[in-house]
């Protein structure tokens, strides 16, 4: 099984789990179960919409987190000769790896190996994001992203419940302080705003790669890529034809010669 051995990494991946465990926990407590009390929702149904989107972000997290993104076999070529160097590197070799480079190939050091069409090394996902696992983070990012909306619209309704005239009594404590319960609901309103957005510019940011046949390390390198229809990208990337299977993590088939299917440039 492909599982990276970094502490940060994995030190990340636990804190991702605490959080979301930890915030759904308070969104419950503070928002649906209190809106369900006071007979707003049905708070059954919209506790399983819940888990249903943060099944899909974990399940999406750990397929990111234990799929090879596309490590090229160590060991797997020869040394190159002497007229394929350049500015005293191998062209197309890894030293550390030992093995042909295809093109948009990149050697992570966390990984310790050669990624085909790396894009990052994440640490929250504590992986390489690359062609083989770009449709699991994207997907991981959707449902965090949905989860944050649907976080967002329950505090929100919450809130304004709480804060409408004739009910204003329910929420707060005697005296009129305002009860624990509300402050964490306040702050977890903003927090998942806050977080929604940033996850939604990954998102976009992922997304433009995909559909302009590029990666984040390409980008910065500058390297040229094939243009291609949109459509042929977003097959590549989510494994077929548009389906229920884009929005499932379902793993890409990986073909046995796909380290020839890439030419070398
Ligand atoms: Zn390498
Ligand atoms: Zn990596």
């Amino acid at each position: 099984m492909w599982f990276i051995k970094d502490g940060a990494g994995i030190a990340c991946v636990v804190l991702t789990y605490l959080i979301m465990t930890g915030v759904s926990s308070l969104v419950i407590k503070v928002a649906i179960l209190q809106l369900d009390e006071e007979e707003y929702i049905n708070g059954p149904i919209c506790i399983c919409f819940y888990y249903f989107f943060l099944f899909l972000a974990g399940f999406s997290h750990l397929k990111a987190m234990l799929t090879d993104p596309g490590s090229v076999p160590l060991n797997s070529a020869e040394l190159p000769k002497v007229n394929e160097y350049k500015d005293g590197k191998p062209k197309f070799y890894c030293l550390r790896c030992r093995c042909n480079k295809p093109s948009r190939c990149h050697h992570c050091s966390t990984c310790g190996r050669c990624i085909m069409k790396m894009d990052h090394h994440c640490p929250w996902v504590n992986n390489c994001v690359g062609h083989y696992n770009q449709k699991h983070f994207v997907l991981f990012l959707l449902y965090i992203e949905l989860s944050c909306i649907y976080s967002f619209i329950m505090l929100g309704m919450r809130a304004s419940y709480c804060f409408s005239h004739e009910k204003a009594e329910l929420c707060l404590r005697p005296r009129q302080e305002v009860s624990f319960d509300l402050f964490i609901g306040v702050l977890s309103f903003f927090m998942a705003g806050i977080f929604g957005l940033f996850v939604g510019v990954m998102m976009q940011d992922q997304l433009t790669c995909i559909i302009n046949n590029t990666s984040g390390i390409d980008e910065l390198k500058k390297t040229l890529v094939e243009k291609r229809p949109v459509k042929v990208n977003l097959e590549e990337t989510f494994g077929g034809p548009f389906g229920i299977l884009w929005f499932i993590p379902t793993s890409l088939k990986r073909q046995s010669n796909d380290m020839v299917e890439i030419e070398l440039t």
